[in-house]
């Protein structure tokens, strides 16, 4: 990897063709999770281009630029476990791939962007031996402390080899919402080949490109995430390397995944036809059209605009607005539509890893949901609209005491 913080990709990082092309621009803008301490707030900040480009060979959906994934991932924050909703996703997901592929005591599953260990731990406690891999120094750390074995490392070739040295082959390799933030795949597909069983499978979560089209999602759009898949880009990518994708499911988790098992063309696996009628349905939804992407851009603006006048009416009235859930996607949709403190006074977030931080470029202050009970703002302007159901339902209590929820996404709406 290329030791400078930020460079301009001149290819495919699915075919590898040198016809990209710029799409839509969303930047610069700062990391999303650079979240700041109080002592850096009056500090500049680095701003990064963050631009979709369009592959005219192969019709996938990627960042121009990739940002050293040192900066992105040795200090990220964000503690997966500390949403039920990716928990219980979590065990479902582990208990559903234990039945599926006959995983006994002696498989071992191997997750890569392991975080804290939410979904080993459900692997662990029906009695897989299990191994994590994560470049994130003290979320990894806190997963050795609390019994999930993991490597603090990117997942790379020679990582596959020492795993495969000291634990053996894997059975079952996870990276469920890592996949989309990885730049050089061809170095992860080539570990993934050392550490797989001839019959073992890989399993990817990414957020799925038709929903992103569908439902605006265009605050999905972060420097962590380089790649927005189809299932026809997963095989163009997984062909080059003698793979196959022999199965492809939807999840609900991030409004709209995707869950696609990967083996080896040698493996026994045949290739459901499931997997046709996504491809079928992603035609329609014409992904590999670079037209899609650039209607897709002009109609964010029009968002944009209709969630800044409804803003701009609340703040007429000095209402107090508190933003609730402070994920990396909040920050995009924040520092692109320059929402900053004068509209949103705090933002409430359950990590106590994210509270007492500020946000990245808009600089609002983070708070434990404690602080909102006490101070009863008048609205709570969802940023992790796709937990908005959950959260609105959690808050039961704020609502009636005639406190109201503002959706941003897709369509600007207050509750
Ligand atoms: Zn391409």
């Amino acid at each position: 990897m290329k030791s400078s913080a930020i460079f301009l990709l001149k290819y495919c990082r699915v075919c590898k063709e040198k016809n990209v092309e710029k799409v839509a621009s969303f930047g610069p803008t700062p990391l999303a999770n650079a979240f700041l301490k109080s002592s850096e707030v009056d500090l500049p900040e680095c701003y990064y281009p963050l631009d979709l480009y369009f592959c005219n060979s192969c019709g996938f959906l990627q960042l121009g630029h990739v940002v050293n994934p040192s900066l992105l991932f040795k200090n990220y924050v964000y503690a997966s476990s500390t949403s039920q909703v990716f928990i219980k996703h979590f065990q479902d997901f582990a208990s559903k791939i234990v039945g599926e592929f006959s995983l006994n005591k002696d498989s071992l599953a191997v997750d890569i962007g392991s975080n804290d260990g939410i979904l080993l731990k459900p692997f662990k406690n029906l009695g897989i031996k299990i191994l994590g891999v994560d470049p994130a120094e003290e979320i990894s750390k806190k997963a050795n402390r609390e019994g999930i074995p993991t490597l603090i490392e990117f997942f790379d070739s020679k990582i596959a080899k020492k795993i495969k040295k000291t634990y053996g082959s894997a059975d079952i390799i996870t990276a469920t919402n890592a996949f989309a933030h990885i730049h050089d795949l061809d170095e992860i597909i080539k570990g993934l080949k050392i550490l797989l069983k001839d019959q073992g499978v890989f399993i990817i979560e990414a957020p799925y490109i038709i929903d992103f089209l569908k439902n605006k999602y265009f605050d999905l759009v972060y420097h962590e995430h380089l790649s927005y898949w189809s299932v026809r880009s997963l095989i163009t990518l997984f062909h080059r390397f003698d793979m196959k994708v022999f199965d492809v499911e939807k999840v609900g988790v991030h409004g709209g995944s995707l869950r696609v098992f990967v083996a080896l063309n040698s493996s026994d696996y045949k290739i459901k036809k499931n997997v046709r009628s996504f491809l079928k349905q992603e035609k329609l939804a014409r992904v590999d059209k670079k037209e899609t992407y650039v209607i897709f851009g002009s109609t964010i603006q029009k968002s944009k605009l209709a969630l800044i006048k409804l803003l701009a009416k609340i703040k007429s009235k000095n209402k107090i607005i508190a933003g609730y859930g402070a994920p990396a996607k909040g920050n995009t949709l924040l520092n692109f539509f320059g929402i900053g403190n004068e509209t949103i006074d705090y933002i409430v977030d359950d990590s106590p890893l994210k509270q007492g931080l500020f946000s990245p470029g808009k600089k609002i202050p983070i708070v434990s949901p404690e602080y909102v009970r006490l101070h009863k703002p008048d609205y709570l302007f969802i940023l992790a609209w796709n937990f908005a159901d959950s959260i609105i339902e959690r808050y039961g209590d704020f609502r009636k005491k005639g406190g109201k929820f503002i959706i941003p996404f897709p369509t600007p709406k207050i509750v």
